[in-house]
């Protein structure tokens, strides 16, 4: 099962995903999460993003391209795997149908994830991740149980330089400029489901499970 997540950032993609993983079994591929983990150990790759990250602009596609072009040949994507943070532009959704084409696959479900930019500033100003796992935090909306611990793996939080306000506004822009238009893109192509992202963390994700069993 090949699904996309798509929204804007602070929809709560990677939230979601975490729980998706669980009830699924299969692997949560993140194009930030893989990027950051780049710029951490200094890579090429990391080199190269970094600063587009840093202005909240987005990596090239043919760089996020070559990322899941590799990913989806590990031996744990090879029965699908949950698309957080990618495609974020037409070249990159165009590229993926044929990367997934390419080995005998398509996408099965896209869940759009819908949230206004007030709410969107409000969540990623508040957010702090887990620097192991990648796990998503809110200092008000969704805190660990231990100040400043992941629950699911204890290893500690921190805030992403690009989860200030400035950059959150610039990310909100691109999303809005280069992002949003996929979802026009896959709501002509079938199969786009639209989830409310407002609200309780447990809520939205039995509408996603709805949407994916098809009994939404
Ligand atoms: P994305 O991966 O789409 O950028 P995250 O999953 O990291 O978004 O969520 C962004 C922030 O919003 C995090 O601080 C997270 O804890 C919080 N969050 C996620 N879902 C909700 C929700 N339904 N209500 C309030 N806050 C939420
Ligand atoms: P969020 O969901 O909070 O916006 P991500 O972790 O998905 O953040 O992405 C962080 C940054 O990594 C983006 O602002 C962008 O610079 C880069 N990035 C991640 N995924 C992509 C992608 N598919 N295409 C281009 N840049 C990306
Ligand atoms: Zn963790």
């Amino acid at each position: 099962m090949d699904i996309i997540l798509l929204g804007p950032p602070g929809a709560g993609k990677g939230t979601q995903a975490k729980m998706m993983i669980e009830k699924w079994r299969i692997p949560q591929v993140s194009t930030g999460d893989i990027l950051r983990a780049a710029v951490r150990d200094g890579t090429q790759l990391g080199l190269e993003a970094k600063s587009f990250m840093d202005k909240g602009e987005l990596v090239p596609d043919s760089v996020v391209i070559g990322i899941i072009e590799a990913r989806i040949k590990e031996p744990d994507a090879v029965g699908g795997f949950i698309l957080d943070g990618f495609p974020r532009t037409i070249v990159q959704a165009e590229a993926l149908e044929k990367i997934l084409a390419d080995n005998g696959r398509k996408i099965d479900h896209v869940i759009s994830i819908e949230v206004d930019d007030e709410e969107l500033v409000t969540r990623l100003t508040g957010r702090r991740m887990c620097k192991s796992c990648g796990e998503s935090y809110h200092m008000v909306f969704n805190q660990p149980s231990v100040e400043n611990v992941c629950d699911a793996c204890g290893g500690e939080l921190y805030q992403r330089d690009d989860d200030k306000e400035e950059t959150i506004r610039q990310r909100l822009e691109v999303y809005h400029e280069q992002t949003s238009p996929l979802i026009e893109y896959y709501r002509e192509r079938g199969g786009l489901r639209e989830v409310d992202g407002t609200g309780n963390i447990s809520d939205i994700f039995t509408q996603i499970a709805a949407n994916l069993a098809g009994t939404a």
